[in-house]
């Protein structure tokens, strides 16, 4: 049975309480886990605590840090497959894909380490003008780190936290969603053997009312890095105001793909799919808003509505699947609810819109490619996250009403824009209000670029140089070579 890590040593839950977890795909018993409370998230806490004030990890060089980490990459090279099927039976992902999100993350560990071998610990010097005076800025650790992940990434979105708090020479508590544990107790057992010491790394399993309410409001954490909905990083930045932490928020996302007639039609198609169908939507920075030109939008969602058709929904490692199942009854009711809002709404209903039951399907949380026409900003499924396969269309005939339909949203995550005409494509990229743009392409992101949402989509960056600063302070250290009195009081 998975346990909590704590100090240093893996330990049941001090109440002795319990979860198994279960499959979307199939409903099938993966595991018994054990389930923390407010009492372990405590001790874990007071164990980041100690490791931080106290232990030689924040004050190390940091290119020995970065050889810890560089070793950790490996060793999730070594498990790569045995961390891709933990991840898919709790997600109901297909395999190939955890293989893929395995691979990122190794990319992840890979990037920081070599960001912290090569970190000069000097600091910069600033010239400020004065005889005798040295003035150095240098970045430190911020401290103790609670970091908490969702469930749709939940190996990639604990990298992205990890990897970066490491290398700053911060420690932490990682509490992953409730309903997919496995790869992060797979993640935390290679730390330890890479050599992080104890306290350093702590892992609690758990929900959020019993182990995420603690970690957003014990004085002793200095910053929560979040990944998750909107109401949740609401809720825990107010959580976490009485005690001024730092807040770092990465969350939802109602993602604009704009495509323009004169787009290279097959590419636009394809990747229109990938945009809102992969992982069955179950992305933040999924393209769920179509936004298409007038004049080929008729001829362009039926194309996509006669694709769409035709995925085939399948568990983890059913060689024929392309996609796979919602990750939760509860999420699947959310779905559900989203689409009967849609119909309620006025907008049409082009495909899907009922749970998949055929065969073995019955037996998981599947739901068909969904799409929707006729759409309205002013429409609550124009604007809210379904977070599931459904599509919602909009059309436009210039180019400002296209950019004022993307930037019609609360969320600012990411978006694309498809067009041959360069110059309209830099021109609307920089008017688009969010974190990402892609310009003939979807999804991809990389660890050298910052990831992170304008607007309601979060505050601040993960990835990237940013990525890094998020686990850091600031210090100036002012040195006088030549001290003497200032002279004000005689
Ligand atoms: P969620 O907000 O329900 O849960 C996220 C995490 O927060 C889980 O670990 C959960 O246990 C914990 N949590 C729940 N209540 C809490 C509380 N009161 N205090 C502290 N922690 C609490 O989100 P989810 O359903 O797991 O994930 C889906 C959401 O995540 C979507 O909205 C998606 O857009 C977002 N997401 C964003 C990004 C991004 O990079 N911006 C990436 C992945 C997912």
């Amino acid at each position: 049975m998975a346990e909590l890590f704590i100090d240093g040593q893996w330990r049941p839950a001090a109440d002795g309480a319990t979860r198994d977890i279960r499959c979307p795909a199939d409903g099938s018993f993966v595991a018994t886990v054990a389930e923390a409370s407010e009492v372990d998230t405590l001790a874990a806490i007071a164990a980041a605590r100690a490791a931080f004030d106290d232990g030689e990890w924040p004050t190390m060089p940091t290119s020995a840090r970065g050889e810890v980490l560089s070793r950790v990459a490996d060793l999730l090279e070594r498990d790569s497959a045995q961390i891709a099927r933990a991840e898919a039976l709790d997600t109901g992902k297909r395999y190939v894909e955890a293989e893929y999100d395995v691979a990122d993350v190794v990319s992840v560990f890979r990037h920081y380490a070599k960001v912290a071998s090569t970190a000069s610990d000097a600091g910069r010097v600033a010239d400020v003008g004065r005889e005798g005076v040295e003035s150095t800025i240098r970045k430190e650790p911020i401290g103790v780190c609670a970091l908490i992940t969702p469930w749709n990434y939940p190996l990639l979105q604990a990298s992205w936290k990890v990897a970066p708090a490491l290398a700053a020479g911060d420690t932490f508590v990682l509490k992953p969603s409730e309903i997919t544990p496995h790869s992060s107790v797979h993640l935390i057992r290679i730390l330890d053997e890479a050599g992080v010491p104890a306290g350093v790394a702590n892992l609690v399993l758990g929900t959020g009312a019993g182990c995420g309410g603690p970690l957003s409001s014990d004085p002793r954490v200095d910053l929560v890095s979040f990944t998750g909905s909107l109401a949740v990083g609401r809720h825990l930045m107010a959580a976490a105001a009485p005690t001024v932490k730092r807040v770092a928020l990465e969350l939802g996302g109602k993602n604009p793909n704009i495509v323009f007639a004169d787009a290279d039609r097959e590419a636009a198609l394809d990747n229109a799919m990938t945009a809102v169908f992969l992982h069955s939507g179950q992305v933040c920075s999924a393209g769920a808003r179509l936004i298409v030109e007038e004049s080929i939008a008729e001829e362009f969602v039926d194309e996509i509505i006669a694709r769409a058709r035709g995925i085939r929904l399948g568990g983890p490692f059913d060689d024929a699947a392309q996609t796979g199942p919602l990750t939760s009854e509860a999420h699947l009711r959310k779905v559900e609810a989203y689409v009967a809002t849609g119909i309620a709404e006025g907008a049409r209903l082009r495909l899907g819109g009922e749970r998949a039951t055929e065969g073995d399907l019955a037996d998981g949380y599947y739901f068909p490619p969904t799409v929707f026409d006729r759409c309205r900003s002013d429409m609550s499924i124009v604007q809210e996250e379904s977070f599931g396969p459904v599509l919602t269309v909009e059309t436009f005939t210039t180019e400002d009403e296209a950019v004022t339909l993307a930037n019609d949203s609360i969320f600012g995550l990411a978006g694309a824009i498809w067009t041959t005409d360069q110059s309209r494509a830099d021109r609307i990229a920089r008017r688009l209000r969010m974190g990402t743009v892609w310009i003939n392409d979807y999804h991809p992101y990389v660890a050298q670029a910052e990831w992170g949402g304008y607007k309601q989509s979060g505050i601040g960056r993960e990835l990237g140089e940013l990525g890094l600063e998020e686990y850091q302070e600031t210090k100036h250290v002012w040195r006088n070579t030549a001290p003497a009195p200032s002279g004000w009081w005689t």
